[in-house]
């Protein structure tokens, strides 16, 4: 049995209102992890599991973590975190509740990465956080649960962070007959490593992520991601934090979900009424939700976001 949940598609009478076209919301969000990566993750884990895994081990202080703690649990399987010291109070606090063995370890991602590589045993999974067919067929569920739930759409939009999230809604649109539905991808200013890479032509490692919303903070997207990007329409689109967070604030309001500035920043088009949205009548969100940022976080990085904007 999956590990994730069929989530509520709702058309948003708020963002459609905002955006100039039909807004169609698929939360999500309601995941029980609070993020769309149960649904990669839970896959890749039961497969694992099929496997003889007898732990999941992970370096990811984010959603990912999270997911594999989920999954771990509900699979009655160990599990193993380790996060680097700049892991929020909340993440720690939400890895606690699902019973993970939390192993906190340097100052960056990159630190604790390399430990928990060195800790894989014979019988262990490691879960990366995006780089994984596994985790891309999980993802592309969530299409086949749109495509039985709304006319097609004429566009899809999301947020990149590594690119699993693009690589798993991409594979569920051709699997369902919506091969030539465009994706808007959705980044910003300080974690665009995907805008950043088809400018250039190839793959573009950035040198450092300075955006709040930590959970598109991959400098490099996977292979994959940018190898969609010849075979399938997309439309690379960059906003800024303060936009990101503006969303949040706002969707809070509208729908009374709290999600992360890694998903406001998708929101952020249809709130801005978007120039890249004209000429869509029908626009799917995938609304990647986000369980790390409380509502004070928000209105604190809100804070200085706008005292940014006024220095410019
Ligand atoms: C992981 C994540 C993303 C980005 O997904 P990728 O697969 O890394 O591109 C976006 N939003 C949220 C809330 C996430 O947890």
């Amino acid at each position: 049995m999956p590990l994730h949940i069929e989530t509520p598609l709702i058309e948003s009478r708020s963002l459609s209102s905002a955006g100039h076209c039909s807004v169609w919301l698929k939360l999500e969000a309601l995941q029980p992890p609070g993020s769309f990566k149960i649904r990669g993750i839970g896959a890749a884990c039961e497969e694992y599991s099929r496997r003889g895994a007898r732990r999941f081990v992970s370096s990811s202080g984010g959603n990912a973590g999270l997911a594999v703690a989920y999954a771990g649990r509900r699979l009655a399987t160990p599990v193993t975190v380790v996060v680097p010291e700049t892991t929020s109070a909340r993440a720690r606090e939400l890895l606690r509740q699902e019973a993970a063995e939390i192993i906190v370890h340097g100052a960056s991602w990159h630190e604790a990465n390399v430990l928990a590589l060195s800790m894989i045993e014979e019988s262990d999974a490691f879960l990366h956080p995006f780089d994984d067919p596994l985790l891309w067929h999980g993802h592309a569920t969530m299409v086949d649960e749109l495509a039985r739930s709304m006319p097609a759409p004429d566009a899809v939009v999301l947020s990149v962070g590594g690119g699993g999230l693009l690589c798993g809604v991409i594979e569920g649109l051709h699997r369902n007959g919506l091969g030539r539905v465009p994706v808007i991808a959705v980044e910003t200013a300080g974690a665009a490593s995907f805008n950043r890479s088809l400018l250039a032509g190839q793959r573009v490692e950035l040198e450092a992520i300075s955006s709040v919303a930590t959970s598109l903070g991959a400098k490099r997207v996977c292979e994959r991601a940018f190898q969609w990007s010849t075979e399938h329409p997309i439309h690379s689109v960059v906003v800024s934090d303060h936009a990101a967070l503006d969303a949040c604030e706002r969707f809070l309001a509208d729908h009374r979900l709290l999600v992360e500035p890694a998903c406001g920043a998708g929101l952020a088009l249809a709130y801005a009424g978007s120039p890249v949205l004209a000429g869509f009548a029908r626009v799917a969100f995938i609304v990647c939700g986000g369980a790390t940022a409380t509502i004070d976080q928000i209105r604190e990085w809100s804070a200085n976001a706008a005292e940014e904007q006024e220095d410019l």
